[in-house]
């Protein structure tokens, strides 16, 4: 059979000898076959394997900041390529827009990863988490938490609305952690993943066994899991209990998180009348949640709920707006806004799920359940049994406590509208979606806003408060942004696996380790206060990257601080605060014993203690870190500090690599008087 769908298993492409039971997956305009899928035959358990081993090594041999630049290797390579995934993309039902958010967004996920990845982790293997918890008086005994890697497989199991960014979106934070991702996505719009594999695959940027793709069934995947694997899902709720309840994951200790159907929510405050920017902005992103993608998005509104005496103006904004913005046809023409859904049978489940809907108590008010007649790319009427077409359709219930509404998902291009009084039935409306992936909330009153976030956050991974502040720039109700959280509790999954460098832990293991300080430094790659120094015969400022050790340590000499550098300081910098300048008001602070000495003259004069003045290898100060203030410097007391090298981070693509030093400064009591981290930029080599 021609047009099969191959899969990339153990650095191969893939094709199955028998084809007779090979699905054809159709263009969701015009029905014309695109691909014929199956996976007949294919060693499932071997590419698991081939993970754990060969991915592994692979990955294992790479730092977050190696991973992470390959990520951006990745995302540009996509991009040169990318008008080959949107001319497959169309083939979907989507529209350029629809296209830019499916596959731009994808590669946006790369990039975001690749820039958190080198700025938020280590160029290391393991990740030290929290701080330092001394376990013992004379500090010889101590604990903290590390992450490292989960040994085996990711296993990714994908939706159909998005082939691109919904694989993206979990390969990059579970590449960036090392472990090897197999994917698996929805066969009707497989073709596209499998075209942005195959153009990872031919740049040959992927480190041997990272990324395997299976295009159809993973018939007996689940079978052979076990601990160290790990599964996202997303899809339907029904399909991810099912596979919830594998023994695998039920005791076999397989990792399992699932962002499923959300009947998402989105609220026009009590303020927003029509005649206010927040009522426009509103409304504009219902008729955007509706249309865009055919409203087959997780995160589309699905309930619109406002004040009751507005639901007749929102209902006939919505209209008027989709009215005149919305041409619904092949996404390949010019003037169409809105595609059709992405197969025949994703339209007839949501016209079973509108009707659904309708029994229930919801009034059609805009749309219609008809098939409508679309043109094609000739002119020409499209059949309606071969392209999946709906029209956008807004449906009102008038007993805002039916259950249908709260309940039942149809996942294409329809809203419900429903009515409130107050606050608290708004809030009781939000909640009866069972936990969502998203709610919006329109107004542009901060204690309205709050009264509902109070009510609301609990039940949803993520809140958007639109007003005429951010309308312009909001990324939009129905956009995940890498950086934060995408997932949600309840029926949304129950997951917040997603987003952020929490996605890149969620494939690592956190684990508490205990030890002596020497071997918390050995594990950790930083240095830990009682490990071992070394304080040589040359100023660590006089040494490169490559020729600094971890407990490096040069000890100042003492200086004395006196009243007269106090007041020239505070005279300097202006900083005449009372207590460093009123003896009797000083002395009434319960802090200070009388005037002090300003916490910055003593950094400053820190620097001026621990600095090597002459030119070499050491470029630039970039700042402190955990800066304290502990006890109170007198006239006549006299400091002195230690700066210890403490972190060691050769940067990949620069010349010169970061060095975090631990500064500690102690009077002559031994007290210690302040302590914080100071950065620098210092040559490689
Ligand atoms: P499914 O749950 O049927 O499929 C989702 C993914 O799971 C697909 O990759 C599918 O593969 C795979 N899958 C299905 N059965 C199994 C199984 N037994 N073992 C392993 N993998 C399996 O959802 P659909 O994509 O069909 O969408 C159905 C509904 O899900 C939508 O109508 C919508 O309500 C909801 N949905 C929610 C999304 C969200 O992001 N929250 C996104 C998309 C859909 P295959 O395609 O090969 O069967």
């Amino acid at each position: 059979m021609n047009n099969i769908l191959p899969s990339y298993v153990n650095d191969a492409w893939w094709t199955p000898a028998d084809t007779s039971t090979a699905v054809a997956v159709r263009d969701a305009s015009t029905g014309a076959i695109v691909a014929n899928v199956s996976t007949a035959g294919l060693d499932l358990a071997g590419a698991l394997d081939y993970a754990r081993t060969v991915g592994q090594a692979s990955l294992g041999e790479l730092t977050f900041h190696q991973r992470a630049l390959l990520l951006k290797e990745m995302a540009l390579v996509l991009t040169e390529r990318k008008r080959e995934l949107y001319a497959l993309s169309s083939c979907t039902g989507a529209t350029k827009i629809d296209s830019m958010v499916d596959i731009d967004g994808g590669i946006g996920v790369l990039f975001t990863y690749s820039s958190k990845g080198r700025r938020e982790l280590p160029n290391a293997q393991i990740y030290a988490d929290g701080a330092v918890e001394p376990l013992s008086k004379d500090g010889s005994f101590l604990g903290r938490h590390i992450f490292t890697r989960l040994p085996g497989v990711a296993v990714q199991i994908n939706a159909f609305n998005f082939p691109v960014w919904g694989s993206l979106e979990k390969f990059a934070p579970a590449f960036l952690a090392g472990m090897p991702t197999v994917v698996k996505p929805a066969t009707p719009t497989g073709y596209v993943a499998e075209a942005f594999v195959r153009i990872l695959v031919e740049s040959g940027l992927l480190p041997a066994g990272s990324l395997q793709l299976v295009s159809g069934s993973v018939h007996d995947l689940f079978d052979h899991l076990k601990l160290g694997d790990l599964v996202a899902f997303t899809g339907s709720a029904s399909t991810a209990e099912k596979l919830r309840s594998h023994a695998n994951v039920q005791v076999g200790g397989v990792r399992f998180t699932s962002e499923t159907d959300s009947i998402n929510a989105s609220i026009l405050g009590t303020d927003a009348t029509p005649d206010t920017p927040e009522f426009g902005a509103f409304i504009k992103q219902v008729v955007t949640e509706i249309t865009v993608k055919a409203g087959q998005k997780c995160t589309a509104i699905r309930r619109v709920i406002v004040p009751n005496a507005l639901v007749d103006s929102v209902v006939a904004a919505v209209t008027e707006r989709i009215a005149e913005r919305i041409v619904l046809g092949d996404p390949r023409a010019e003037s169409v806004t809105m595609g059709p859904l992405a197969s025949l049978e994703q339209r007839d489940e949501v016209l079973r799920q509108v009707q659904n809907l309708r029994a229930a108590g919801g009034e059609i008010v805009m749309g219609s359940t008809d098939i409508p007649v679309v043109r094609g790319l000739d002119g020409s009427v499209l059949n309606a049994a071969a392209g999946a077409f709906l029209e956008p359709m807004l449906l009102r219930f008038t007993d805002a406590q039916a259950d249908a509404v709260h309940e039942i998902e149809a996942f294409g291009p329809v809203a419900s509208v429903i009515g409130y009084d107050t606050v608290a039935q708004a809030v009781d409306l939000v909640r009866r979606g069972g936990g969502s992936l998203v709610t919006s909330v329109a107004t542009h009153d901060p204690k309205l806003a709050m009264a509902f976030m109070e009510g609301i956050a609990a039940f949803n991974g993520r809140v958007l408060l639109l007003d005429r502040d951010d309308a312009r720039s909001s990324t939009g109700h129905g956009s995940p942004v890498p950086q934060l959280v995408h997932g949600g509790p309840g029926r949304a999954g129950g997951g917040e696996e997603l987003g952020g460098i929490r996605a890149v832990f969620h494939h690592m293991q956190r684990t508490a380790i205990q030890g002596s300080p020497d071997m918390l430094t050995a594990i950790t790659g930083i240095w830990h206060a009682g490990a071992a120094v070394q304080h040589g015969d040359r100023h660590p400022f006089r040494k490169t990257v490559a020729e600094l050790c971890l407990g490096d340590q040069i000890d100042s000499a003492a200086r004395t601080i006196t009243l007269a550098d106090i007041e020239a300081f505070a005279h300097t910098t202006g900083d005449t605060f009372y207590a460093h300048m009123d003896e009797k008001a000083a002395a009434a602070n319960p802090f200070f014993p009388g005037r002090v000495a300003h916490g910055y003259l003593l950094i400053a004069w820190a620097a001026g203690l621990f600095v090597d003045p002459a030119p070499g290898p050491v470029l630039a100060n970039y700042g402190l870190e955990n800066l304290r203030f502990i006890t109170p410097v007198s006239p006549g007391d006299s400091i002195r500090v230690t700066l210890t090298a403490k972190q060691i981070t050769p940067r990949e693509t620069d010349e010169y690599g970061e060095v975090r030093w631990d500064a500690v400064l102690t009077n002559q009591k031994e007290e210690i008087v302040a302590n914080y981290d100071v950065l620098t930029l210092v040559e490689k080599d």
